[in-house]
């Protein structure tokens, strides 16, 4: 810790925390609310792991999403994210909330793309930085994955399946290796309608 740094108290932060979901709503991420603090108070130490701990006792949380609890309008989307049996395969489950009029026969699932790209992405980069993935096709680093979704937004409850494909770069030849096999293996992967 440098001179110029000074270590805010839990008080501090919680005022901080509850008038941040008071502006964005108590959805907001723990690393979304760490790095507006950070903007504002630069010279503040503190760490994601005491925020998060701060938030959870004073119960600023979003509660763990099930239909009852959740806001007017949302609904519990369910997320598998894959890794091809060719990575030892996995899959990780997820409930997100999601804006039940994006879920309806008659919407657009193109309305659906961008709430659903964001969501997928953080939940991606969450289990890359947890599991540090290989290149799929080179021994380097996966710093991206690409991503192959497949789904059915109409079910009850929807569900999206989004197939990872962990490589090196996606301008690589590896990221051109990962399209065509992600493209190959999408014609196999069964997602049932009801
Ligand atoms: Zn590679």
């Amino acid at each position: 810790m440098s001179a110029l740094e000074t270590v805010p108290t839990d008080d501090v932060l919680l005022d901080e925390i509850q008038s941040l979901q008071g502006i964005h709503g108590s959805e907001l991420g723990i690393q979304k609310i760490w790095d507006l603090i950070k903007a504002e108070h630069p010279e503040w130490s503190f760490g994601l792991k005491r925020l998060r701990e701060i938030r959870k006792k004073n119960n600023l949380a979003p509660t763990p999403p099930r239909n009852s609890s959740l806001p007017a309008g949302q609904i519990i989307l369910e997320l598998k994210m894959v890794l091809p049996d060719i990575l030892g395969g996995g899959a990780w489950e997820y409930d997100e909330p999601f804006p039940a009029h994006l879920c309806t026969p008659t919407s657009d699932p193109k309305d659906a793309q961008p709430l659903l790209a964001k969501i997928i992405g953080e939940r991606e980069f969450d289990l890359r930085a947890k599991y540090k993935w290989k290149c799929l096709f080179c021994p380097k680093k996966a710093t991206a994955c690409y991503g192959c979704q497949s789904g059915a937004l109409t079910r009850t409850p929807p569900l999206v399946v989004n197939a990872m494909y962990p490589v090196c770069s996606m301008k690589s030849l590896c990221g051109t290796f990962a399209l065509t096999e992600a493209k190959r293996r999408m014609n196999e992967v069964h997602v049932p309608s009801k």
